[in-house]
């Protein structure tokens, strides 16, 4: 059964490393980005009832209780999963309560790093502890079900803080955690800053390409021991507490989209809203691209761990070249990336498309 994915791009605070069309907007602008979701919402013509829920951002977690629960109210049925990204900072157990209340059942925190210095750089003011709170006042209001996001490679990162980052996980008993590898590019302030060799957000602290992927190496395998496995590039999770709903966009299911730059897929075409949260209000302006069915397969299909099925046509040399190189491998009929293949996925993605 499909997805829904809602996008509220409201923060805070403009975080130095984001580069999602989010940020800090006016709050008139809110009302009527408010007002325009319902108004996509109810212009959807049903052809199923949604098995997922998932608001993402941006920071939904700020929006009114009330305003979330309203929009839950709006889509049909009653999803099996419904997650709330979440930024640490003002989860009462008052908030949490309204959201479970509201359908909210699994709730994705962007924790980042559990390091306070780390934090700072990034624009976060939350610190461990506040975490720990949150997380009990999520446990209390009856969301058991939650993620946690860490990202390897924030300025002033060390061996030493990423590990303890990694027994703050283990601490808080966290059932899914994602870990990004932090991407430079012009579209953040710290990316940029970095390009241009400036030192403003601490751009100049940040760990080398070859400690990230000891991060993420060294993550890998301590979520393991914990029972944690990896599910996809960067997803992890115990037994049964795999994002039902991601699991969609890897397996080429359908969803659909609602608020600027919110994606769908039917099956058929990919379909994105304008990006802009300024011009979603004024006309969402969907445009209509026809998904490339054989290479998605491949492209998406490997970033889980299970990998793929044959057949593996027709990309078979491009498949016998990177199980030559060792970035590509076969258990019994699956193919799947390596333990390098998943550090050098773009170097194998590249070749599908
Ligand atoms: S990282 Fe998250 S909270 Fe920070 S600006 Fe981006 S979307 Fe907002």
């Amino acid at each position: 059964m499909p997805g829904v994915y809602i996008s509220y791009p409201f923060c805070a605070q403009k975080c130095t490393y984001c580069n999602f069309a989010s940020g800090v907007l006016p709050r008139q602008l809110e009302v009527q980005y408010l007002a325009a979701l319902h108004h996509e919402i109810r212009a959807t013509q049903w052809q199923w009832t949604p098995e997922t829920l998932y608001f993402g951002g941006g920071t939904p977690s700020n929006m009114e209780p009330s305003a979330l629960a309203s929009l839950i109210g709006a889509i049909p049925g009653n999803p099996t999963e419904s997650t709330l990204e979440a930024a640490p900072g003002n989860i009462t157990l008052h908030r949490a309560t309204a959201w479970h209340q509201a359908g909210i059942n699994r709730v994705s925190l962007g924790v980042q790093s559990f390091i306070t210095h780390e934090l700072t750089r990034t624009g976060r003011k939350h610190t461990a502890q506040i975490v720990e709170q949150e997380i009990a006042n999520l446990r209390a209001a009856g969301i058991t079900n939650f993620n946690i996001d860490l990202i390897a490679g924030l300025s002033g990162q060390t061996p030493a803080s990423w590990s303890e980052s990694l027994h703050w996980i283990e601490r808080l008993n966290a059932p899914h955690v994602s870990v990004y590898m932090l991407e430079i590019d012009e579209d953040s302030r710290l990316g940029s800053e970095a390009l241009s060799l400036g030192q403003r957000y601490g751009a100049r602290d940040i760990p080398t390409d070859d400690a990230i992927a000891d991060f993420y190496e060294s993550a890998v395998e301590r979520l393991a021991r914990l029972g944690i496995a990896r599910y996809e590039i960067s997803n992890f999770a115990r037994p049964g507490f795999e994002s039902r709903h991601n699991l969609k966009y890897w397996l080429r299911e359908p969803y659909l989209g609602f608020g600027s730059d919110a994606h769908s897929f039917d099956g058929a075409d990919r379909i994105q809203n304008t990006e802009l949260a300024q011009d979603y209000v004024i006309d969402p302006a969907p445009q209509r691209t026809p998904a490339d069915p054989v290479a998605e397969r491949f492209f998406l299909g490997l970033r889980l761990s299970r990998g793929i099925e044959p057949p593996f046509t027709p990309f078979e040399a491009e498949i016998e070249k990177h199980l030559a190189s060792g970035l590509l491998q076969q258990t019994g009929t699956r193919l799947h990336l390596s333990p390098r293949g998943v550090l050098l996925s773009n170097e194998v993605f590249s070749e599908f498309v």
